[in-house]
């Protein structure tokens, strides 16, 4: 499929056919989308929205693919990536507003640049800021619900509208943007004053517990599950025994049994039947279904 000349003259961001989406997932995992389009403005969305309601074709969104597993067979229709082309960053007063392809990282760096707190828990968390406030992101005892007072939204069909805290309905890694047919397309954080010094050996402490307990030299997509209530998923799949199983070139990791690396070669299915067998082990082991926290993409997971 290619876009019409009439609709792709009108995108000024890129527009590819059939680029491996490996390229842009962390887990370095996943075959062609059908057309990718990196917005890279608001009406970049809506033009590509517009299209695709038209011709009813399906529409996928993904950030920086750092919480996605997507299938060896791709996508079928059009991936809309939101990132850096859509990325703009500015302060006003304890607040940043975000164009929601700006990376998290980034966004904290600006923040503590500024003086402003409540980002540090996220240093190292791999996502733009759209992915984030969408998971719901969190470490250290906080998450994006901290931090968010609302988020420019463009609904498939009801076009532009913003929704406050209250309407995202943040729970743990959920928020109303999973179930929305809409592309978030910016983001207001409130922050508080403080001492930039202070903001910033916070934000590298946090950093240095993650190099210390992660397995960051590998390709990852972050935790694969859910923590149960009460209890942690990592604690449980090493207690199942399942730290350092391996299918084909996807192993639980033996740093941090909560992640899957990618030793070199891995797909998706390497990974899939990896998930399904700590899944099963954890059941047999304790009686509890660990859920995913990692969102999959394509046809292949059955
Ligand atoms: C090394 C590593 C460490 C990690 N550590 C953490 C951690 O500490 N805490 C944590 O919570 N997660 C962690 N993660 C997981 C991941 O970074 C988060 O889930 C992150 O929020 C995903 O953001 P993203 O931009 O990569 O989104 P993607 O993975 O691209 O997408 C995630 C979901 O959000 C949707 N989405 C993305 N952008 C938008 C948008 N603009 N509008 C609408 N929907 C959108 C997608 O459709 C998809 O359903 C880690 C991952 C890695 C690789």
């Amino acid at each position: 499929m290619q876009l019409p000349e009439s609709v792709a003259s009108r995108i000024k961001g890129r527009i590819l056919y059939g680029e491996p989406l490996k390229n842009y997932t962390t887990w370095r995992i996943g075959g062609p989308a059908e057309v990718l389009v990196e917005p890279a403005s608001r009406e970049d969305v809506a033009a590509i929205l517009a299209f695709v309601q038209e011709k009813g074709l399906p529409v996928t969104v993904i950030g920086n693919g750092s919480n996605l597993l997507v299938s060896d067979r791709g996508v079928k229709g059009v991936v809309v990536r939101i990132g850096e082309a859509l990325g703009r960053v500015r302060i006003a007063e304890e607040r940043i507003v975000a164009e929601s392809g700006a990376k998290l990282g980034r966004v904290a760096a600006i923040a503590q640049a500024a003086g402003l707190a409540g980002l540090e828990f996220s240093v190292g968390i791999p996502a733009t800021i759209g992915g984030a406030v969408t998971m719901n992101a969190g470490a250290n005892g906080a998450s994006m619900a901290d931090v968010v007072e609302a988020v420019r939204i463009i609904d498939y069909t009801r076009g532009e509208r913003i929704l406050d805290r209250e309407e995202l309905d943040f729970r743990y890694r959920w928020s109303r943007l999973q179930e929305l047919q809409a592309v978030g397309v910016e983001v207001v954080l409130k922050l508080t004053p403080g001492d930039p010094l202070e903001i910033k050996r916070r934000g590298e402490r946090h950093l240095q517990k993650r190099r210390l307990t992660q397995p960051l030299e590998f390709p990852s997509a972050g935790s694969v599950f859910k923590n149960p209530p009460g209890d942690a998923a990592g604690r449980l799949i090493e207690l199942a025994g399942a730290k350092g199983l391996r299918v084909g070139d996807a192993m639980v990791s033996e740093r941090h049994a909560n992640f899957i690396i990618n030793l070199g070669n891995a797909g998706a299915q390497d990974v899939w039947r990896l998930i399904r067998r700590v899944q099963e082990m954890v059941w047999s082991k304790f009686g509890v279904g660990l859920d995913l926290e990692v969102k999959v993409l394509g046809e292949d997971f059955v």
